[in-house]
């Protein structure tokens, strides 16, 4: 499978934001954004004003890298997107939302995207009582998600993190279950992105 391997920490600098890549890091004086809030690169200090399609472009880069998804399949998301009824760029926000990996962090199972994709990918979770260990499977509304009981002791889920659940998901903490109570809304999303943008780059 295909993933990013340079530093989580460049994207956050390129984009000029917290991404929220590294877990509790972030939240630390040890974040990169805290100590070199510039871009990295021989360049980076003096970055030019952006083009129409520049802006585009970063705003689409920023959701991506946001989110931990690779351009084919934020490509795939968008064209499923495109042929939902409502608003194209709300169903992407909508679609990525419901992604596993970003459920199980957001249910707080992970300290972040990355670390509940390679949970995932490990087998740690049903789903409805299944196995299910594609990140990127979206869920729907009623599924429930639930850490294997060989996987409980694990130290991985001793010490859940108390992260607000947003109010579209439920969690068990003694069960380590989660459920899918309603779809994400716009207001749910907690990256300030004007999707609008990513819509019209991708138009062109
Ligand atoms: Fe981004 Fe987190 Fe690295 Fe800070 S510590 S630059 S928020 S990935």
């Amino acid at each position: 499978m295909a993933r990013y391997k340079d530093a989580s920490c460049k994207l956050c600098r390129r984009e000029g934001e917290k991404l929220f890549l590294k877990g509790q890091r972030c939240y630390t004086a040890k974040c990169a954004i805290a100590r070199r809030s510039f871009a990295p690169g021989q360049h980076g200090q003096g970055r030019k004003k952006l083009s129409e399609y520049g802006v585009q472009l970063r705003e689409k880069q920023k959701t991506r890298r946001f989110y931990g998804v690779l351009e084919g399949q934020f490509r795939k998301t968008y064209a499923k997107a495109d042929k939902m009824k409502g608003k194209t760029g709300e169903n992407l926000l909508q679609l990525i939302e419901l992604r596993m990996d970003n459920v199980i962090y957001r249910m707080g199972f992970a300290d972040s995207r990355a670390q509940a994709r390679q949970l995932v990918n490990h087998g740690h979770f049903t789903v409805n009582g299944r196995r299910a260990d594609i990140p990127s499977m979206y869920l729907g509304m009623g599924d429930v998600v639930a850490v294997k009981d060989k996987s409980k002791s694990s130290s991985k889920f001793q010490d859940l993190s108390e992260r607000v659940v947003p109010k579209w998901l439920s969690v068990n903490t003694e069960n380590m279950t989660g459920t899918v109570v309603a779809l994400p809304a716009r207001e749910d999303v907690d990256l300030d992105v004007k999707e609008h943008l990513i819509v019209e780059l991708y138009s062109k």
